[in-house]
């Protein structure tokens, strides 16, 4: 028998006089597990976060978290820590004090805030930065204190709204696996707000792909790299995003219907034996390989990897072929079909 799941969220929906937030939210969330709320800026994300928290009231719907039914329950009742990507740290107190503020709100003996801020500093990597105010920190630092407050809290259940965003692209990536070591470390269940799906893909159990107010697709990143429910999946998930062409452009599928290829299924075709000739738009050296964009009038996207320095000039003419088996077949409507 398995668990019940901790977080479920059952047909929630959330508009304002009229106007959609989101809606048909069905989502459950295993305890322990990191989820990540992906989609485009004003996709809904942000409101589904503040449902869970209390920050908004369902219209439709209900939330249960941990057993417990809190769609009418307070946010101060659904025994939760939350990370934004405004720090909203105290610039007028120090990191300890930032990190301990609510456990002195609710009158936490000194002697246990001592330990658990020792603790959230350590875990945190902010030893010897007590004493300083906000202002003196990095943005990385910042963000740091603000994580190592919701860990004092002692939360079961943590949710993040793009914290990263503020921060550079290196320093992104190194608060990014901090954040992973963390929720592993202390077991918690994290639900984790981003626009980034490289962020999601490489953070999260769990994905949630929104549009439009609406899940897109839930599954793990895999599932979604490998088997996107529709051609909006197959564009938003990977880097670079997977191609499509019309099935008009290749022969032997129903017309209409639409072709996906991953850019490293894409081979370079020997003369003569080329399923598509297409033009090269423009390459660019990553390192360890080298993505050449493509151009052809029935396809968008296309693009292969090559190995090491390999760049093209633009404008070169270019035959690729690939298997069919790498295909993913989607109907006129961008569905995915399965039955192959
Ligand atoms: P995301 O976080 O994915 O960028 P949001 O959840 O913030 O998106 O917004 C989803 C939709 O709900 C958007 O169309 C947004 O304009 C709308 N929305 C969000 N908050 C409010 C609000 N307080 N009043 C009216 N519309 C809102
Ligand atoms: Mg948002």
């Amino acid at each position: 028998m398995t668990a019940a799941p901790f977080v479920v969220l059952e047909d929630v929906a959330k508009r304002w006089n009229g106007q959609l937030g989101v809606e048909n939210i069905r989502l459950e969330i295993e305890e322990g597990s990191f989820v990540a709320l992906l989609g485009p800026s004003g996709c809904g994300k942000s409101t589904t976060l503040r449902l869970l928290a209390g920050l908004e009231a369902a219209d439709e719907g209900r939330i249960l978290i941990d057993g417990r039914d809190v769609t009418a329950a307070p946010a101060s009742e659904r025994n939760l820590s939350m990370v934004f990507q405004s720090y909203a740290l105290f610039p007028h107190l120090n990191v300890a004090e930032n990190v301990v503020f609510g456990l002195k709100v609710r009158r936490v003996p000194r002697a246990e805030r001592e330990e658990k801020l020792a603790r959230a500093l350590a875990i945190t990597g902010l030893q010897g930065y007590e004493a300083r105010k906000p202002g003196e920190l990095s943005g990385g630092q910042r963000q740091r204190v603000a994580l190592a407050r919701a860990i004092v809290a002692g939360k079961r259940l943590c949710l993040m709204d793009e914290p990263l965003s503020n921060l550079d692209a290196k320093l992104r990536n190194s608060v990014r696996k901090d954040i992973k070591r963390l929720q592993r470390n202390l077991g918690i269940t994290v639900v984790y707000v981003t626009h980034d799906q490289t962020e999601a893909m490489s953070m999260a159990d769990k994905v949630v792909l929104m549009r439009d107010g609406h899940i897109q697709q839930v599954g793990t990143p895999e599932e979604l790299y490998n088997r996107p429910r529709n051609t909006f999946v197959a564009e938003f998930v990977g880097a670079p995003p997977m191609a499509l062409i019309r099935s008009s452009a290749l022969g032997g599928f129903a017309p209409g219907q639409m072709l996906g290829i991953r850019a490293e299924k894409v081979r370079i075709a020997p003369a003569g034996q080329g399923r598509l000739a297409c033009t090269v738009s423009e390459s660019e050296f990553l390192g360890a390989e080298t993505l050449v964009g493509l151009d052809h009038p029935e396809a968008t996207g296309l693009s292969v990897v090559r190995p090491g320095l390999a760049l093209m000039p633009p404008g070169e003419e270019v035959s690729i072929t690939f298997d069919d088996r790498d295909l993913h077949v989607f109907d006129a409507d961008g569905r995915r079909l399965e039955a192959r």
